[in-house]
């Protein structure tokens, strides 16, 4: 994988307002907030995408989220809040580094916004895309 401006921070060469770390995972503040306490949580792990990840990184970065968000909730005050991870540049990912936002929502205007274009799933085709998924993951 490319080296990114994550792995620099990893490795100490840019800084960054830390506000948690363990053996394989950094949280630090977004430099460009979307509000106020804006986090991001990487595993040390220098992988691009989700679906690249190792289970236990990816564990460690689920163990430590909630605590997180309950940490954000607390200085912030406020009580909503996203989690994004985007990958790839089609889905807005800018740094090719896995990434967890933390996304306090204060208001309206703050946060993230989001456009949900929905549509309906027609029930044969959820069962076919299901089983699909199924054998694809070996159950
Ligand atoms: P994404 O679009 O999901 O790849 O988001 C990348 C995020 O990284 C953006 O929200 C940027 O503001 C943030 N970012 C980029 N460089 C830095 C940096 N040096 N320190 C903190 N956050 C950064």
């Amino acid at each position: 994988m490319a080296d990114t401006i994550f792995s620099k921070i990893l490795r100490g060469e840019i800084p960054c307002h830390k506000v948690y770390e363990d053996d394989l995972v950094l949280a630090f503040l977004d430099i460009g907030p979307l509000s106020e306490g804006h986090t991001l949580v990487i595993p040390k792990a220098e992988k691009a995408t989700l679906a690249e990840l190792d289970d236990e990184s990816a564990a460690a970065i689920g163990r430590v989220l909630p605590r997180l968000c309950r940490a954000l909730v607390e200085v912030t005050g406020v009580k909503e809040y996203n989690v994004l991870q985007n990958n790839g540049a089609g889905a807005h990912q800018a740094v090719f580094h896995v990434h967890f936002h933390i996304i306090p929502k204060p208001d309206r205007d703050q946060g993230l916004g989001i456009k949900w274009p929905a549509r309906s799933l027609d029930g044969d085709e959820g069962k076919a895309l299901a089983e699909k998924v199924r054998a694809a993951l070996g159950d």
